[in-house]
């Protein structure tokens, strides 16, 4: 696959066309920059004629229908196999679950984004295509972040299925006895984010298996809303492309100067999960992420339970009751302009 990658630069294109499998290839563009293909939808780009200082991977397709990120993604890739843009930091590029995007469907069989940190080898449960997918994925990531002594990012970049009172928003995974660092804050802030929700605990999310297992600094990027192939107005994702390309082609990492009045923290204060079958919100399907709650307002039922926002101004994100009983069917919020950042 290296040769056509080569001439037609359309990462996405193969890995469409070859979503199951494709054979490990190695090649170099102009003496500068080696470029390894590892598999279907994995991409590793390493700079020749310097010695890089951050391992960066850049991720999307974990949910197959979020194709904003994805073409973001391919543009990207198609400017360094073009050589518009020279790196100086070693990237990985991630397609997360090809056979979703043909389908054009969150997942096949199972949400990928809860398989990661051990996860997909849970052995009270059947093995899928997924679950397969995040063993590899976490495989790949072993062998990419393997260099000690250079920075490490993750950014594992997604749309939402419903709109957003804040339409870009990044969640921080949990990281006990670590702060949040101001210089991300800031990065992502220039990249366009407006709101950043710091979660509570260990999650099986992409994101947190790369901060709790390689240290790297690692966020869930929230890019709008979910819309077909062709369909997206990449110009909403300028901000986004002039940082990340920053990021992968300067010598050192951007850093923009923080301002705390430019976006809007959020604690998450608990999830809510789905215990029985009737779980149902009281809220329209519609109903945009962020939007907040007074203290007792009924948020959910189930098993002839309501479920109360439990303090003023509680906000919601990512409610979706058609899950599995046992997993998380929303996460609660409150903006929190105290949270200690480093
Ligand atoms: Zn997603």
């Amino acid at each position: 696959m290296l040769q056509p990658l080569l001439q037609q630069a359309n990462f996405l294109a193969l890995t469409l066309a070859n979503p199951l499998f494709m054979a490990a290839e190695q090649g170099v563009i102009a003496d500068h920059t080696q470029v390894e293909i590892w598999d279907s939808g994995v991409l590793v780009f390493t700079p020749l004629t310097a010695e890089p200082t951050s391992d960066i991977v850049l991720s999307s397709g974990i949910h197959g229908n979020e194709t904003a990120p994805i073409e973001l993604c391919n543009q990207l890739i198609r400017a360094i196999l073009q050589q518009h843009l020279l790196l100086r930091q070693r990237v990985m590029f991630i397609f997360g679950n090809p056979m979703a995007m043909i389908n054009g469907t969150r997942f096949v069989t199972e949400n990928l984004n809860r398989l990661f940190n051990g996860e997909h080898a849970n052995p009270n449960v059947l093995t899928n295509g997924e679950r397969a997918r995040a063993a590899k994925l976490e495989s790949y990531m072993q062998q990419f972040f393997t260099a000690t002594g250079r920075k490490r990012f993750h950014y594992d970049l997604h749309t939402a299925i419903r709109g957003s009172r804040h339409e870009r928003f990044a969640v921080c995974p949990y990281r006990p006895g670590k702060p949040h660092l101001k210089q991300q804050i800031a990065f992502l802030s220039a990249a366009g984010i407006e709101a950043f929700l710091m979660h509570h605990e260990p999650t099986t999310t992409f994101s947190y298996a790369s901060s709790a297992n390689y240290q790297a600094e690692a966020f869930t990027v929230e890019l709008g809303k979910v819309m077909p192939f062709g369909q997206n107005d990449l110009t909403r994702l300028a901000a986004l492309r002039a940082m990340l390309m920053a990021l992968l082609a300067e010598t050192a990492t951007p850093t923009p100067d923080f301002a705390a009045d430019k976006q809007v923290l959020y604690r998450v204060c608990r999830s809510i999960t789905k215990n029985f079958a009737d779980f149902a919100f009281t809220f329209d399907k519609d109903l945009p992420n962020f939007t907040q709650f007074a203290q007792g307002e009924v948020l959910a039922h189930e098993n002839g339970q309501a479920i109360v926002a439990e303090q003023e101004g509680e906000a919601i994100v990512f409610p979706n009751a058609q899950i599995p009983i046992g997993q998380r069917a929303a996460l609660c919020v409150v903006a929190d302009p105290g949270i200690p950042l480093a």
